[in-house]
């Protein structure tokens, strides 16, 4: 009988996908190295499989050098590398036009974002002119914006700063509040694709209608690359940020794309020194890893997984699961959370949560999670799987805190 219940059809996932998944987590040294941990943090860093780490040490022995500066083959090759990346990224986020986008390589999604906000967002402002941003995701998604009012502010230009609406506090975005919101003067969007608290994925697909054809929109997609399957088309977004660090690739790698059609191009200001040579080089790994395991599988999987730990919270009147609320129901009709669920403990301190929890193995998140000023504030337990988790540990998650409850 074809499964009904979301919880059924979760462990009809789980069931179908398994031998899938064990194969990919024994690619992973840090997690087989370790059989007593479980790592439950990956919306903060993900781990590495073996063919990243061969990439790096293929990198650097045997044509490692500067990008874009000699001309000597191991030089060239260097700067063919960073030009190919770029293009994979391209054809790895399902860009339409790649021919008319740019991709710049930064750190992370942090300095992504600061890189639209301080180096485009200025010159498509004026006096009394509105944009949008999320005041209740991640910090990163709201501090540039404000700096880049505050900038603008100095040199004599008010910007209004509206808040991008949200169905509830912690639900996803509310585009029909959008629509009523956005003016002749909205300039510009900055949203999420997937909450880094409440794991919710935000339907950014309906801020386009939302806000018109002429809006440029700002996505963070931090926890959504390397999750699912992420297409700038379908989304139709004009800058993607993301952190090749939780997508699998070396830390320090990350990229913003631009799509260049709505406004000018996107030209980062100032020296921007030695590109990341060795973190490219994981990138384009870690993309093609993604893309052989499948990111509608492994957005399946980790959906599975944080319905089976949020339906086992919900059964234990100890703890409160943050965020949307309907998302926890049975059959849950909105909101999947897209492989982080967040919680609280009624009696114990999150941190002293945290600290049992390691003393059975577990690393979870415990903290106010970076969220912006309109979130949540105080700390919680933050769990958030990948690919090399499985049901097992959740159970034995599940079991711990049950004896807690
Ligand atoms: N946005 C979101 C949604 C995130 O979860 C994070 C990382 N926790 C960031 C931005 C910042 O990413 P990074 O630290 O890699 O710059």
């Amino acid at each position: 009988m074809a499964p009904t219940t979301a919880r059924d059809r979760g462990a009809a996932a789980l069931a179908e996908l398994g031998p899938w998944q064990r194969a990919l987590r024994a690619q992973f040294p840090i997690i087989t190295d370790n059989p007593r941990l479980v790592y439950l943090d990956s919306a903060a860093t993900a781990q590495k499989p073996q063919a990243v780490l061969a990439a790096v040490q293929h990198q650097l022995t045997t044509a490692h050098a500067n990008a874009g500066r000699g001309s000597y083959p191991w030089a060239n090759a260097s700067t063919d590398l960073v030009a190919g990346v770029r293009e994979r990224i391209k054809s790895f986020l399902g860009d339409p036009a790649p021919e008319r986008s740019a991709v710049h390589f930064t750190g992370g999604t942090t300095e992504g974002l600061r890189l639209v906000a301080r180096d485009w967002l200025p010159e498509v402002l004026a006096d009394g002119d509105e944009i949008v941003v999320p005041f209740a995701d991640h910090e990163a998604n709201l501090a540039p914006w404000l700096e880049a009012q505050r900038l603008l502010a100095r040199q004599g230009v008010r910007i209004g700063v509206r808040e991008l609406p949200y169905q509830t506090s912690s639900g996803d975005y509310d585009p029909a509040a959008l629509a009523r919101l956005a003016g002749p003067r909205t300039r510009f969007v900055a949203a999420t694709h997937v909450h880094h608290v409440y794991g919710g994925n935000m339907n950014v697909h309906l801020i386009r209608r939302a806000v018109g054809p002429d809006v440029p929109i700002c996505l963070d997609a931090a926890q959504s690359v390397g999750h699912l399957p992420v297409s700038v088309a379908e989304l139709d977004v004009d800058f993607l940020a993301f952190s090749g660090h939780k997508a699998l690739a070396l830390p320090g790698s990350g990229a913003v794309w631009a799509r260049q059609a709505r406004g000018p191009e996107l030209v980062p200001g100032g020296w921007r020194g030695s590109p990341n040579t060795t973190g490219i080089a994981s990138l384009a790994a870690a993309l093609d890893w993604l893309e052989a395991a499948g990111t509608d599988r492994i957005a399946r999987w980790t959906v599975a997984l944080a319905a089976r730990l949020s339906d086992g919270l919900r059964r234990l009147d100890a703890y409160e699961v943050l965020g949307c609320q309907r998302s926890l129901a049975a059959d849950a009709p909105v909101q999947q959370r897209c492989g982080i669920v967040t919680f609280r403990h009624r009696g114990i301190g999150a941190s002293d949560l945290g600290f049992i929890l390691f003393s059975h193995g577990f690393m979870v998140r415990t903290d106010g999670h970076c969220q912006a000023g309109a979130g949540e504030r105080t700390s919680s337990v933050r769990v958030s799987l990948h690919v090399y988790n499985t049901p097992e540990e959740i159970d034995r998650l599940l079991a711990v805190l049950t004896s807690l409850a």
